[in-house]
């Protein structure tokens, strides 16, 4: 025994990354000696794994070696640092025990793949004249036997700096071979540049130089706030306050101002937006007011390349930068020395991820804010139910902004009741006569306006008259959408298209009519009615195509359009001084989904679609067309009662105790077989119900509202109960003694938004 070699008694749990491994908690591996001094919490490593290397992060060190077992040796660091910060550690343990997620999954989603990897920056090479002298004679030795080299030496003495490599071979048109000697005798030496590739370049472009910079007065609203703002900051002390703004109150203006005051003290900032392309004029105000101080704000997005989003990493983490703007995923920026995150929109769905790990990004922004003593700031014309509730438990303060920048009023909100019109014009275009008029006078006085239609296509379905047939998708059970500029019908959920048919398949009819309104159909009423207006659509069909959305936009901005018709995708965040009328084609819309939220969303819609007229000098109006003219978000909506809204609203949720006054976890069986979901969703109640050890109450099993999606059948259950945490430990604790079938699969969704 003498003769081994002594073995290194340091021990770590490592998370391996390996999506097969599906490990509720971290192997132990031991550290031999050369790795000991590198060795941290929060490293990449690669770890021998069932025959493979996978890798893994290190959760923890061991100070004994396990009984059981002799662990294997960690093979290699990745990176030459905690690639997971420590806080950020917390915030992953939080995150599957609340989202009842694997740690594996969480840390998997935390670091760009392009880290994961390994990847190495990309470096510029600069080419400068070497160490090393050329004598007279070697210089003129060399002029003769190799012009070209001479050439290349003497343009690279003359300049003033170094020169980029690539560019200067090509320029002189010399080849490498040629370069590389000169390298070799030490007449050249080469310079290693790291570049940071800016992910903003893409999604956004000229729009910045023509942002204004700001430099007007606060508003006395805007000061009390930023005010406030400075105190929490200058306490130290872990605060989240809601920014309760009407839609053009200059909320901006006061993100602006406590996060140049962070920057100044040497702190960092995240800045989150719903979607970074629907921000593309707030994200570019930041970004030119921080270059203004010498600071450069990191994009953070799902759609930046691998090099991109590597880039953007890594100048947070090694704290090259300091802000750091993006959308949801950006709540895992590596910054350090956090203390202010803003979370702009809060209420809009977009901030909670559809799949595992299905966090809320906002909560994770208040989670984060308490982990570092930051204040996190959410901002809204709209607030969700769920961050109106805490205001009112006393957790998180609330600024108020209820006037718009320079006393400009609110938009009028008239009420279109379309029951009348359709009596009226026997049969409709789906536009009332009210908003036509209103467009012929817009376009008159060269204004401009913006139409709403949540629905794309060009009518919602495809009826027979005769028998009632609907066009309903092969593999999804909702309809199709009937789409003229291709002339087919498409599933909006499985994106199964089908030809139109010339006759009812079920009894031949040729009454074939097609109902209700899309987009499409919108855009050739309104051309009809205004044959010389420029009239554009965007919708996610017209935005297949990479940058048309920013150009439709800056054209829109330029004035070259007169009406844009889009779908929510434009709802939000943008400002045009221009426009002066909105109208929406069917404010009840997201009234009739089965969710407990379409109240909300229906108020939070035709608020902040109405936001978007009336931004400049001239007033703005809104016409909201309409088959439920007394709908109560309607109503409040055109009063701009919130409080009188949000009364009511939190008193229907009281009623029923659906979230915020419970938390709700939704948990969804799948499977192609729809007797076995259902089956075992039924005997997963019955086990849950009867050896659950916390009240908890049960709603269901039944059919998901989309029972079918790409041929596969979905049931829900629903538990409800005060706190999320306890609840999804119990259910963890009870399904992981549930044996389920292997062709159906479940997964949790807490705090759900999407309920379809
Ligand atoms: P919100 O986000 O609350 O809807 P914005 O921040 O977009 O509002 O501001 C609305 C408009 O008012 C913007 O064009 C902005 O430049 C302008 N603005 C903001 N603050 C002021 C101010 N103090 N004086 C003049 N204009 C302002
Ligand atoms: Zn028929």
């Amino acid at each position: 025994m003498a003769f081994l070699h002594q073995e290194s008694t340091c021990f770590v749990q490592v998370i391996p990354l390996a999506a097969g491994a599906k490990l509720d908690d971290g192997l132990t591996y031991r550290v031999p000696d050369h790795l000991m001094e590198a060795m941290a919490e929060g490293c990449l490593v690669r770890i021998p794994l069932r025959n493979c290397s996978e890798l893994g992060v290190v959760e923890k060190f061991d100070d004994a070696a396990p009984l059981d077992f002799k662990p294997k040796l960690v093979t290699e660091i990745v990176h030459p640092f905690p690639i997971i910060t420590a806080e950020l550690m917390k915030l992953a343990r939080w995150i599957a025990r609340y989202y009842a997620c694997r740690l594996d999954q969480v840390y998997e989603m935390m670091l760009p793949a392009a880290v994961r990897r390994g990847m190495a920056p990309r470096v510029t090479v600069l080419v400068q004249p070497g160490k090393v002298k050329p004598s007279k004679e070697d210089l003129d030795t060399l002029k003769r036997r190799a012009p070209k080299q001479a050439k290349l030496l003497s343009f690279v003495r003359d300049q003033i700096q170094p020169v980029p490599k690539v560019p200067l071979l090509k320029r002189l048109k010399i080849g490498v071979s040629s370069y590389r000697s000169l390298v070799a005798k030490g007449w050249l030496e080469e310079l290693f540049q790291t570049v940071q590739r800016d992910g903003y370049a893409d999604a956004l472009g000229e729009e910045a130089e023509e942002i204004q910079q700001g430099g007007f007065e606060l508003s006395p609203d805007q000061e009390r706030v930023v005010e406030e703002h400075r105190q929490a900051l200058d306490s130290g002390a872990f605060s989240v306050r809601l920014l309760h703004g009407v839609t053009g109150s200059g909320k901006t203006e006061v993100y602006l101002k406590a996060a140049e005051k962070v920057l100044a003290e040497g702190g960092s900032v995240l800045f989150l937006v719903p979607e970074i392309a629907l921000a593309p004029q707030t994200v570019a105000r930041l970004r030119s007011r921080l270059k203004a101080q010498g600071l450069e704000a990191v994009a953070w997005h799902s759609h930046l390349a691998d090099g991109e989003r590597f880039d953007a990493w890594r100048a947070v983490v090694t704290g090259a930068c300091r802000v750091v703007v993006g959308a949801r995923s950006a709540i895992f920026a590596p910054l350090r020395d956090l203390r202010l995150i803003i979370v702009d929109e809060e209420h809009e769905p977009a901030y909670k991820q559809e799949e595992t790990p299905r966090y809320q990004g906002r909560d994770l922004a208040v989670f984060r804010a308490s982990l570092n003593n930051a204040l996190c700031v959410l901002g809204s014309a709209t607030p969700s139910m769920e961050t109106l509730y805490n205001v009112e438990q006393g957790k998180y303060g609330v600024d108020e902004m209820k006037k718009r920048i320079i006393d400009r009023p609110l938009p009028t909100i008239h009420i279109v009741d379309m029951r009348m019109e359709v009596l009226k014009a026997k049969g409709s275009t789906g536009i009332s006569r009210i908003l036509a008029d209103g467009l012929i006078d817009r376009l008159e006085k060269k204004e401009q306006s913006i139409l709403f239609l949540n629905r794309r296509g060009f009518s919602s379905a495809l009826q027979c008259l005769d028998c009632g047939w609907f066009a309903e998708s092969p593999n999804s059970s909702i309809s199709m959408t009937y789409h003229q500029a291709d002339e087919v019908l498409r599933c909006h959920l499985s994106g199964v298209e089908q030809p139109v048919p010339q006759r009812c398949p079920q009894c031949g009819s040729t009454q074939m009519r097609k109902r209700g309104f899309g987009t499409q159909r919108i855009e050739a009423s309104v051309k009809a009615l205004l044959p010389r207006a420029q009239v554009v659509r965007m919708d996610a069909d017209t935005m297949s195509k990479k940058n048309l959305y920013r150009s439709i936009l800056n054209d829109f901005r330029r004035g070259r359009i007169d009406v844009l018709i889009g779908t929510q995708m434009i709802a939000k965040g943008l400002d045009f001084p221009n426009v002066t009328l909105v109208g929406l084609i069917d404010a009840d819309l997201s009234m009739h989904m089965p969710d407990f939220r379409a109240t909300e969303r229906t108020f939070q819609l035709l608020v902040q679609v109405a936001g978007r007229a009336g931004r400049g000098d001239a007033a703005g109006e809104v016409i909201a067309q309409t088959f439920a003219p007394h709908a109560g978000p309607l109503l409040f909506a055109r009063q701009n009662d919130f409080e009188g809204f949000y009364a009511e609203e939190l008193e229907q949720r009281k009623e029923f105790l659906y979230p915020p006054y419970r938390h709700l976890v939704r948990h969804i069986f799948r499977g192609r077989n729809e007797d076995k979901v259902s089956f075992y969703i039924d005997k997963w109640v019955t086990f849950a119900e009867a050896n659950m050890q916390i009240p908890v109450e049960v709603r269901g099993p039944a059919p998901a509202p989309i029972l079918k999606i790409r041929d596969t059948y979905r049931y829900q259950v629903w538990f409800f109960a005060p706190q999320a945490m306890p609840l999804v430990r119990e259910l963890r604790r009870l399904r992981a003694s549930f044996p389920l079938d292997p062709e159906v699969t479940d997964v949790m969704d807490v705090d759900p938004m999407n309920l379809s």
